[in-house]
């Protein structure tokens, strides 16, 4: 069980980003995190990995975030990624490796066999020879997806992981990210637009700097929940898309 408890964050001493915050996700299964823009989505995620200064504290099977580096995994918001960088696509994701072996340890035989298991699953195989730079954006965020997978953690963070990129790419991304919550993984991802939501989580943590609610998305996916989180934004969003039946609201 991932347990969160009070988390506030204040940036500077004076913007309040987050307020009391205390949830509970319990293992198996796939979370968004969902807000309008500055809700605090990306806030969350790093207070909880205690990436940044915080109150409150978060605990996966009762024993302090801190201490279980080597069995999560994040995946920050891809805009902050410098993919200019000269690198091979299997070294890149051979990289994910790292966090699992001991300080003496150099990744091996092993760690590249299955750096390539991990491109087929995200049908990049075919690209291991190529430089990071030279992918869409799509095909970079599988790279990152296939590092996940060999990381083997048991908590992973996704930030946006579906901003900016093709669809065939999202399809592979999300499918991958089933089967590992079906493994009995946490999975958190951070995601803005409510027209998948139905589609893609199991649960949602759904936030305005406090939380606004939390748990079966049956139960928070409601047009008084997301009218609170959103405001006047919401209206908006849905004269541009129109209403299908993925992005049905229950009332
Ligand atoms: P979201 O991911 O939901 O769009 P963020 O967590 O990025 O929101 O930001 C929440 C609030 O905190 C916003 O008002 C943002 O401007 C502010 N903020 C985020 N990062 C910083 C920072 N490093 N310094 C100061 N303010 C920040
Ligand atoms: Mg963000």
């Amino acid at each position: 069980m991932l347990e969160t408890k009070n988390i506030t964050v204040t940036y500077n001493n004076t913007i309040e980003a987050l307020k009391e915050i205390s949830l509970e996700v319990p293992p198996g299964n796939i979370y968004g995190i969902i807000g309008p823009n500055g809700a605090g989505k990306s806030t969350l995620i790093k207070a909880m990995l205690d990436l940044l200064p915080h109150s409150g504290y978060t605990l996966y099977n009762d024993k302090p975030i801190k201490t279980q580096r080597k069995n999560l995994s994040y995946v920050e918001q891809k805009s902050n990624i410098d993919t200019t960088f000269p690198m091979k696509v299997i070294d890149c994701v051979i990289l994910g490796i790292f966090p699992t072996l001991n300080p003496l340890q150099r990744p091996g035989k092993h760690a590249k066999q299955k750096a390539e298991e991990a491109l087929k699953k995200v049908n990049m195989y075919d690209y291991r020879n190529r430089q990071i730079s030279d992918l869409s954006g799509g095909q970079f965020q599988r790279i990152l997806i296939a590092r996940t997978i060999i990381q083997d953690a048991d908590l992973v963070f996704l930030d946006e992981p579906f901003v900016g990129i093709d669809i065939t790419s999202e399809n592979i991304i999300i499918k991958l990210l089933k089967e590992m919550a079906r493994q009995g993984r946490t999975i958190l991802i951070v995601h803005h637009d409510l027209s998948k939501v139905n589609k893609y989580f199991d649960g949602l943590i759904l936030l305005n700097k406090s939380l606004i609610a939390y748990g079966a998305t049956s139960d928070v996916f409601t047009g008084e929940h997301i009218k609170r989180a959103f405001g006047s934004e919401i209206l908006v969003s849905s004269e541009q898309g129109g209403a299908d039946n993925d992005s049905a609201i229950r009332e």
